[in-house]
């Protein structure tokens, strides 16, 4: 079966593709000549996952798959969650977001937080949704310099280690988006053994 990720990041796609085997045949937008600017318009990380796929469902009829992540911290009432990769303005500055989550904290001493990734998959004009969940809590400063986004930041729950100080491989083991495609990838098993 040919499916559509709603990505052109290549690295991203070499993962998946591993994890679901070779009985997928993936394809990512510049392979269906989509080079449009998805909107990802919505208030919620479901919303904006399925908002993705759906646009390529509904303009290429193809069968797809799109995710979407954030960071969701307790005592900023679920924020940056999907204003993560904007959350200091458009620029979508990695160190400036974390300047202001880290000065949004600082009133708090609850410091728990979790990245959610949702995966939405649509086939044959049916929505599944797929959900990664890390849990952890965010450092007082910047610790380790692997990685990207918030990695420096985030200390994943039973670690002491920052996700930026772990290698790929570890980071990978444990991760929100490893966990959720890990679940997209068995559910693709699943249906195509029946
Ligand atoms: P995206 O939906 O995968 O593009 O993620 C949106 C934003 O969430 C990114 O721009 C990052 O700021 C943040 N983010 C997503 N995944 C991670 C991660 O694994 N580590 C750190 N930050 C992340």
């Amino acid at each position: 079966m040919q499916l559509v990720f709603a990505s052109n990041n290549a690295h991203k796609i070499r993962e998946i593709q591993q994890l679901i085997g070779e009985r997928f045949q993936l394809k990512i937008l510049q392979d269906i000549g989509c080079y449009d600017d998805i909107p990802e318009t919505q208030s919620t990380i479901e919303g904006n996952a399925s908002q993705k796929s759906n646009y390529i469902f509904d303009h290429f009829k193809q069968n797809c798959f799109a995710d979407d992540t954030g960071l969701e911290i307790e005592a900023l009432n679920n924020e940056p969650g999907v204003l993560s990769a904007r959350y200091a303005g458009d620029e979508r500055d990695n160190e400036k977001n974390i300047d202001k989550v880290l000065k949004n904290l600082l009133p708090f001493q609850n410091r728990n937080a979790h990245f959610k990734t949702i995966i939405s998959l649509i086939i044959d004009k049916q929505e599944f949704l797929f959900e990664g969940i890390a849990e952890g809590t965010i450092a007082l400063e910047r610790i380790g310099t692997n990685g990207f986004g918030y990695d420096s930041i985030f200390i994943p729950k039973g670690f002491t280690q920052s996700f930026a100080q772990m290698t790929a491989e570890e980071k990978n083991k444990i991760s929100h988006r490893a966990i959720a495609f890990k679940k997209l990838a068995r559910y693709l098993k699943s249906i195509h053994q029946s």
